[in-house]
């Protein structure tokens, strides 16, 4: 089919009155807005990255760019991310509903991923503006080991006419992604159902056992004698008590999550 420039903006006003009427009925409708021009779509880490990791796949390098397009007119509209699903309406010829299902992370790879990240992630603002070493990137970033999903692990559904392959309107919603996470990178995480606190308390947690360990052998002992220096009547050497509290307190985290784990679901 030929378009004319009238037609085209025909289009655009039909859209935006068939938008205002949804609004009206109540219905959000919330443009995600994407850079213009020549900019990158991406301006963080972990969007750009998420940006790359599509890219890399030959599978979807021919619809990608129509994808990108539509971003940068501003056609995706409702983006929402959730444990294994991304939705948003996309204003194509219609709006179309776009759902995309993402399995969640295999257990095994995030259990090797927060084993890899162990003492190298210093804080949730770190990690969220991906500060972090250039190994740990590595792992988190592989594109068979880390975190972002395979093709095989992505499966889309459309309602748009277009049922040939990957049409432009979930390319654009893919893209999308990358643009929410540079102002909601945490968002990675609860679409791959993982919860990146783990990368941290698995660091606290051993900075507790080796804290432990390291005084566990003084006991009572005169750290005085021990180390040669007066310690005055406040710093005596740390009770038995205390040390046991801070034991136990590990103790409790770790059995609290892993109460937190065996409780079921809900759907
Ligand atoms: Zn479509």
């Amino acid at each position: 089919m030929w378009w004319s420039y009238q037609d085209v903006e025909e289009q655009k006003k039909r859209l935006q009155r068939e938008i205002a009427k949804r609004q009206k009925r109540g219905e959000k409708f919330e443009v995600l807005p994407a850079p213009a021009g020549q900019k990158k779509l991406s301006m963080t880490f972990w969007g750009q990255a998420w940006c790359r990791n599509l890219e890399s796949y030959q599978d979807y390098e021919s619809r990608l760019p129509r994808g990108r397009s539509y971003l940068r007119q501003g056609k995706v509209y409702n983006l929402e991310i959730e444990p294994g699903k991304l939705s948003a309406v996309v204003a194509g010829s219609e709006l179309y509903d776009t759902d995309i299902a993402i399995q969640p992370l295999p257990q095994k790879q995030w259990k090797q991923i927060v084993k890899s990240s162990a003492g190298q992630v210093g804080s949730m603002l770190d990690l969220l503006a991906g500060k972090l070493g250039d190994g740990l990137m590595k792992v988190l970033t592989d594109p068979d080991g880390g975190l972002f999903p395979k093709p095989k692990e992505i499966r889309f559904n459309c309602s748009c006419p277009d049922h040939a392959d990957m049409c432009k309107h979930v390319s654009a919603v893919l893209y999308g992604v990358g643009v929410l996470l540079d102002t909601k990178p945490e968002l990675l995480f609860t679409l791959r159902g993982v919860d990146q606190a783990e990368l941290l308390s698995n660091a606290s947690n051993i900075a507790i056992t080796d804290l432990s360990a390291s005084t566990g052998d003084l006991g009572g002992a005169d750290l005085s004698a021990i180390f040669g220096i007066d310690l005055g009547t406040e710093v005596l050497p740390e009770p038995p008590a205390a040390k046991k509290a801070v034991k136990k307190a590990a103790k409790k985290k770790i059995a609290a999550k892993k109460v937190a784990k065996k409780k079921p679901k809900k759907d």
